[in-house]
């Protein structure tokens, strides 16, 4: 694949790209780039895991103009944590330039807050369809100067839940724009759709199926004690970071509960939480706290947790593209993966749990636990003060610290789970960047 300095993009965006470990452009990145840059509207479509998410985010950085303070490009996503998720993406892309100002909008967060934002001016917005059209009918955002609308995971957003509410939103932006749809999946139906908020889109597909070889698709018929053979899948592939998806949220939730009760490390992730705890469970997830997310498919799309060995399709997906996307929960980024899905559909592949090797005595604890720290960007807290407070005097060695997030007004460090309560006690006894902080262990 060709690097990125064969598009004529800014040399400190070259850099950066290069510094993210970006070194040659995946496949979709290499077909869209150049009618992205051109202004074209763009249908695109490619596997998952494959870079969308760069391909637009460094496509519409290229057009934003940091002195107008109003917002250039509205990136429109299906769920709140792909919105939070696509803005830390292009606020890496974006870092080299100062004063670059992206703002997510989803709910479950207070709106006082986004409104004050909003004010302070943000070049690009991204939201879900919800809290977009609260904004819009309070008037408390300016859609009339967007350059560049995108949608991603785009035949979600075209389907009946959401096209409604999409059409009112781009009723308010500038009939000028520059329209980008994004996904793995555009269905016949969609296609016709997709016209409707396109202008002469051009069309690409690159490797629109994930290659077979990696993600190993295991099909096992239903069987009478489906919670069982769960325990039989996870003890005969033993996993060490598993996304099991349910069709609901209180097979979800009590999926969950059963799976702790046999000492497996699980957290559910579903639309009955409150947004805190969502994020907080993602979060844990992706920093190895929690080795198995029960899901719905509120996690099924767009999100991108590295290193997931399996996805297990507890119930069926309700239809051929959940499934796909369900599946490539795994698999991100060249890596392989498994998908193991419970069917009723029975053909010559379809494999038999008992013919399953297993390892009674096996249960999965996390390898990592998180404490939480009352005090993040708004304190001027980074990690590199946190990893500091750790390991001054060599109280923790570097390799017991996992990842480190901050937010707005908290922060988040995972820490061996052996290490926990010595970790807890120096945050505690001890000031960061000579302040002390309040901190708990979350579960
Ligand atoms: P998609 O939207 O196609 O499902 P994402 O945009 O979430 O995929 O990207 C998947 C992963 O690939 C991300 O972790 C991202 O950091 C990584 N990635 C994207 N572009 C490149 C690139 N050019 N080189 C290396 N890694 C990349
Ligand atoms: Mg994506």
């Amino acid at each position: 694949m060709p690097p990125f300095n064969t598009l004529s993009l800014h040399k400190d965006l070259l850099t950066n790209l290069d510094r993210l470990g970006y070194k040659e452009m995946t496949p979709i990145q290499e077909i869209s780039l150049p009618h992205i840059l051109k202004g074209s509207d763009l249908i695109a479509q490619a596997k998952t895991g494959s870079g969308k998410t760069a391909a637009f985010g460094i496509g519409v950085l290229t057009g934003i103009d940091v002195k107008k303070s109003y917002p250039q490009v509205l990136i429109i996503t299906p769920t709140r944590e792909l919105a939070s998720q696509v803005a830390q993406e292009i606020r890496r892309l974006g870092r080299f330039m100062p004063n670059l100002k992206i703002l997510s909008l989803y709910g479950g967060t207070p709106m006082r807050g986004q409104i004050e934002s909003l004010k302070h001016g943000a070049h690009i917005i991204v939201g879900t369809p919800g809290r977009l059209r609260d904004h819009q009918s309070r008037e408390s955002i300016d859609l009339s100067y967007i350059k560049c609308v995108v949608l991603d995971e785009a035949d979600r957003m075209l389907d009946m839940g959401f096209l409604d509410e999409i059409s009112k939103i781009l009723s308010n932006v500038n009939k000028k724009h520059q329209t980008l749809l994004f996904s793995a999946t555009f269905d016949e139906s969609i296609k016709k759709l997709c016209s409707e908020v396109t202008n002469d889109a051009i069309e690409v597909k690159v490797d629109t199926n994930h290659d077979e070889d990696k993600i190993q698709e295991d099909h096992f018929q239903v069987p009478t004690d489906k919670f069982e053979a769960l325990l039989k899948i996870l003890k005969s592939y033993k996993p060490s970071s598993c996304i099991i998806f349910c069709n609901t949220k209180q097979k979800a939730k009590e999926l969950t509960e059963d799976l702790i009760s046999k000492n497996f490390s699980a957290l559910d992730l579903q639309g009955d939480l409150d947004q805190k705890d969502r994020d907080e469970t993602l979060l844990q997830f992706a920093n190895r706290s929690c080795s198995i997310l029960v899901a719905t498919d509120v996690a099924a799309r767009g999100l991108d947790i590295p290193d997931v060995d399996i996805v297990v399709n507890y119930d069926f997906p309700r239809d051929d593209e959940t499934y796909t996307h369900r599946i490539g929960r795994t698999a991100r980024a060249g890596k392989s993966g498994v998908a193991v899905t419970f069917t009723n559909k029975k053909d010559s592949h379809t494999l038999d749990i008992s013919s399953l090797k297993v390892d009674q005595s096996f249960t999965i604890t996390a390898p990592m636990k998180t404490i939480c720290i009352l005090g993040g960007k708004k304190k001027k807290l980074r990690a590199g003060d946190i990893l500091g407070a750790l390991t001054k005097n060599q109280q923790l060695k570097g390799e017991s610290i996992g990842k480190i997030n901050i937010n707005d007004n908290l922060s988040y460090v995972a820490i061996e789970s052996d290490l926990i309560q010595k970790a807890s006690n120096i945050l505690k006894n001890d000031k960061i960047k000579g302040k002390k902080f309040k901190s708990w262990v979350i579960y």
